[in-house]
């Protein structure tokens, strides 16, 4: 889905009504790839604008699972941006990710990710795979710009033995997943016609987002997920991953609205006009950056400077 086509059934303060009793856990969940932007405090304001206003619990996770574009400068500079706006995550201490290895940075959670594997391996759904993604796009043909290809299920049907890859894929259920989500309503995905059998660890030995998350979601005991609308096609296959590792019950989900550049492009951690570290050398302050994110997102009528403690006002 298109951000243009996005409905938001629920914005601002009539998220609040729609969230779980005090005490609900939410993170934020940043990879490393590079600066911060205003795509980033938009998230950052959601999450704890919603969590300060709502008794939520804020879990600061880093998602460096790609260990290819990751690197530590990214982490050093989001974790000194997170203090400068004033973000204080309640579990996933910033002075711990300074100190050495936490399970809250998916870099040093691989045992967590290994024992979910195993999970899944002993229930027979897991098979190595050694498509590439030409290999892929030669059977299904090219996807439109955004459009996901869906593995079709080459290795499968022809296995290939475990000494010949690291990387390994999950067979899905052909489940429908109805998920009410807190901004835009029901959404009715069917993961294995969307992507096919997900691939959770790849041929490098790296573990994939959609796996990372999954098992992080379940062993942090997240309630609500709260991120950007483009993760959206995403949830079903989250919510079916989780329900094969032992999760019965989902967390809630909600996607808010990107940040746009005026042309309607989204942005990028290429994008300098919007990175917070070329924001803040020219002169910006936090306030005034937070106010500008949650402006062009529409949860405030003007650009009005906000501090970090004020962001439940947006929410209210
Ligand atoms: N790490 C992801 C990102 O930076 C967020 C993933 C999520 O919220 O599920 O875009």
């Amino acid at each position: 889905m298109s951000q243009a086509d996005t409905q938001y059934a629920a914005t601002g303060a009539a998220l609040g009504k729609r969230l779980p009793s005090p005490g609900w856990r939410t993170r934020f969940a940043p990879a490393p790839t590079g600066y911060l932007h205003l795509g980033h405090l938009v998230n950052a304001i959601h999450v704890w604008g919603l969590a300060r206003a709502y008794g939520g619990h804020v879990v600061l996770r880093i998602e460096d699972h790609d260990r290819t574009r990751c690197r530590p400068e990214y982490e050093s500079a989001l974790l000194e941006d997170l203090e400068w706006l004033g973000l204080t995550p309640d579990e996933g201490d910033i002075e711990a990710f300074r100190a050495g290895p936490t399970t809250f940075r998916q870099s040093d959670n691989g045992g967590a990710y290994q024992q979910a594997l195993f999970r899944l391996e002993s229930l027979g759904r897991v098979y190595p795979c050694i498509c590439s993604r030409r290999d892929i796009l030669a059977i299904v043909g090219p996807t439109a710009a955004g459009d996901e290809a869906r593995y079709p299920g080459t290795c499968l049907r022809t296995p290939v033995t475990t000494d010949r890859t690291s990387a390994r894929r999950v067979q899905l259920d052909a489940d429908v997943i109805t998920v009410v989500d807190l901004a835009l309503g029901e959404q009715v995905q069917t993961p294995v016609d969307q992507c096919g059998d997900v691939l959770v660890r790849d041929r490098f030995g790296l573990w994939t987002y959609q796996f990372a998350v999954v098992v992080d979601d379940y062993d942090q005991q997240i309630d609500v997920v709260i991120r950007g609308a483009d993760l959206l096609n995403s949830t079903g296959r989250q919510v079916l991953l989780g329900r094969m590792l032992g999760r019965i019950e989902p967390p809630l989900f909600l996607h808010h609205a990107l940040v746009r550049h005026e042309d309607g492009r989204k942005l990028s951690k290429a994008s300098h006009d919007t990175s917070l570290r070329e924001l803040r050398a020219a002169g910006a302050t936090a306030a005034s950056l937070l106010g500008e994110a949650a402006w062009r997102v529409g949860l405030q009528p003007t650009a009005r400077p906000v501090s970090a403690d004020d962001l439940p006002t947006l929410f209210v």
